[in-house]
């Protein structure tokens, strides 16, 4: 088989960045991301989400969840419009208002969170899905047909396996191949995650070689998440948002794990991303 040959391979010297904030800025500028996810038992993947979204520079950060989560949300980060949501129908009035949408994060395979993404998915903000809402999605059942080339698309391997309908080995294998095959099969950008991250957009595949194996550890997902809604919100294009988000993610994984990469959690690389995002 041909084997597509890579694009770009980047170091983080030479992204796209964000423009200081002008004097006079005001936070409608940063754009509204809404993170919708969090079904029962899993609240704490998209506070992650939500948090890191607030520590990359949105403006404004909403959350839409199970119920029982919204008390904690407000407890750790009190910056964050929680709101509870128990069906795909009080969702709606809730997509109005954000520029950027990023749904996966803890959502969970239930009848609830195929409602809300359904919804979501068709909303007219730019989307990021990640997690559980790949692996909806990959059913086909939910979002049939949609491709957009305003979303961008976050599987590891085992997710990408699903949206391929072939096995974690074949992803492997040639995982260029998968990541550009993901991309025809649903457009926009897809970031193919793990030890050297694929972004395939329409132009080709790009390579990015940041972060460490003490980031294999749960929550670190919901982060980049969250990071790329922040930046999509903050006006970079959907490549260029992705790319930068990989990078910074890495690094700020790699400064966190200076005290080491064991037991490093994902809340610890929060501190770095805002650092970093400047
Ligand atoms: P998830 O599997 O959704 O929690 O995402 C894990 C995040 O951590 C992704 O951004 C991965 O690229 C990153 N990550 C996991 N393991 C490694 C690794 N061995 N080297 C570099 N990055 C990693
Ligand atoms: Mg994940």
């Amino acid at each position: 088989p041909q084997v597509p040959a890579l694009l770009a391979r980047h170091n983080g010297d030479s992204l796209e960045r964000l423009l200081p904030r002008p004097v006079d800025s005001y936070k409608n500028q940063f754009g509204h991301v809404l993170v919708v996810g969090g079904d029962h038992g899993f609240g704490g993947a998209a506070l992650m989400a939500a948090e890191a979204t607030a520590r990359a520079g949105a403006g404004l950060i909403s959350l839409a969840s199970r119920p029982e989560h919204v008390a904690a949300v407000l407890t750790r980060c009190p910056e964050v419009m929680a709101h509870p949501v128990v069906s795909g129908q009080e969702l709606e009035p809730l997509l109005e208002a954000p520029d950027v949408i990023a749904v996966g994060p803890g959502l969970g395979k239930s009848p609830w969170s195929e409602q809300l993404l359904a919804r979501a998915g068709r909303a007219r903000a730019k989307l990021v899905l990640d997690a559980d809402a790949l692996n909806i999605l990959a059913g086909g059942r939910v979002l049939a047909g949609v491709q957009r080339d305003d979303w961008v698309l976050t599987p590891h391997v085992g997710e990408a396996a699903r949206l391929l309908g072939v096995s974690t080995t074949e992803v492997s294998a040639d995982r260029v191949a998968a990541a550009k095959a993901i991309q025809q099969k649903f457009s926009g950008v897809v970031i193919l995650k793990g030890s050297g991250t694929l972004i395939a957009h329409s132009e080709g595949v790009e390579l990015i070689n940041s972060g460490n194996p003490g980031m294999a550890s749960g929550g670190m997902g919901d982060l980049l998440t969250g990071v790329i809604a922040a930046l999509l919100g903050q006006g970079m294009a959907p490549p260029a948002a992705a790319r930068l988000a990989v990078w910074l993610h890495g690094e700020a994984g790699n400064r966190a794990a200076q005290d080491g990469q064991r037991g490093l959690l994902a809340t610890d690389l929060l501190p770095h991303i805002r650092a970093l995002v400047d």
